[in-house]
């Protein structure tokens, strides 16, 4: 620390050795600058994006691991790929993010319909995780009373369900987290709820309440600013407090349409509202790829044409790395 601040000092003194200063300043901001997240994909298939893909883990430069919307393709709390997770971030309770069901090994089924026949009912994949691993579930809205339930019947400590709502954030490692508006729903499965109750809910076909959906906005410690758009339509808030307050410069776009936008409105999404400096696509309800390469006709490809940023495909296993900026440095 001492150091640091004699070569801020050296930094800012004019004249004879301002040149040299403002090369210390680059050496001091560089390293940070340039240090990189790395994002792999969970998917079903390794090496493929496919139908069910939603989970990703990011790792901050310290080595604060973040899981995004576990789903349906992790191969429950022992999946080997998992490692360390500091944190569980879950947009919203359906069953494709919350993990009602998972696959019982990675390549199982198809890559348009993957298995997914092991059921995780009432706990759900994400919340066996998140006790597995002693993990923080950082959610907005009404879900972190639901989550701290959860953990508490299933044995695990529920003042590790965290809340960031609508505005607010908070920081847990070295990522700081806030909840950003999705335009979706987020009816909660009477079978979570189970009983008498559930099931009276379920004859009725009325959901649970759990508060809105959402998207999350993460903040690494190298800069980097990455917007996780859970499932959701065109929102002005992606305009005016995605880009305008967060400035985020790496999206996770949902581009499956029926559910979300499709291909068309997540491109105008990106390239009008966002404007990030490259874009991972997620959850296309399709096989985006085959062999590991963009299947022709897909909505993936449809999205590529159309985007004007780079667009990087998860395939699933495969690290890519981001700078401060947004920009993919290895593994894209
Ligand atoms: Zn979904």
């Amino acid at each position: 620390m001492k150091i640091r601040k004699r070569l801020l000092a050296a930094a800012v003194r004019p004249a004879t050795s301002l040149s040299a200063g403002l090369g210390i300043l680059a050496a001091l901001a560089l390293p940070l600058y340039a240090q990189t997240v790395k994002v792999t994909p969970l998917g079903g298939f390794d090496g493929e994006f496919c139908a069910q893909d939603r989970a990703l883990i990011f790792e901050d430069p310290t080595g604060t691991r973040v899981l995004y919307d576990p789903g349906r393709t992790v191969v429950g709390a022992t999946d080997a790929r998992l490692g360390k997770i500091d944190i569980v971030l879950v947009t919203h309770t359906h069953g494709d993010h919350l993990g009602n069901a998972h696959t019982k090994a990675v390549g199982t089924g198809t890559c348009d319909k993957p298995d997914f026949s092991v059921s995780d009912i009432p706990n759900s994949n994400a919340v066996n995780i998140a006790i597995a691993k002693s993990s923080k579930i950082v959610t907005g809205s009404d879900m972190p009373a639901f989550f701290a339930a959860k953990l508490k019947a299933t044995g695990g400590d529920p003042a590790n369900s965290i809340l960031a709502r609508f505005g607010g954030s908070v920081t847990i490692g070295s990522v700081k987290i806030a909840t950003v508006t999705a335009m979706h729903s987020n009816g909660l499965d009477p079978d979570y709820i189970g009983g008498d109750l559930g099931k009276a809910m379920k004859d009725a076909g009325i959901w649970g309440d759990v508060g809105l959906a959402t998207g999350y906005v993460l903040r690494f410690s190298n800069g980097l600013v990455v917007y996780l758009s859970g499932d959701t339509g065109i929102t002005a808030d992606q305009e005016f407090v995605v880009r305008g307050q967060y400035n985020a410069k790496l999206t996770v776009m949902n581009i499956g349409d029926n559910f979300t936008t499709g291909p068309v409105e997540a491109a105008y999404v990106i390239n009008e509202l966002v404007k990030p400096a490259s874009v991972i696509a997620s959850h296309a309800n399709e096989a985006g790829t085959v062999n590991g390469k963009v299947r022709a006709g897909s909505k993936t490809e449809t999205f590529m044409k159309l985007v004007k940023v780079p667009v990087h495909i998860p395939l699933s296993g495969k690290t890519m790395e981001f700078d401060g900026s947004g920009k993919c440095t290895a593994g894209c």
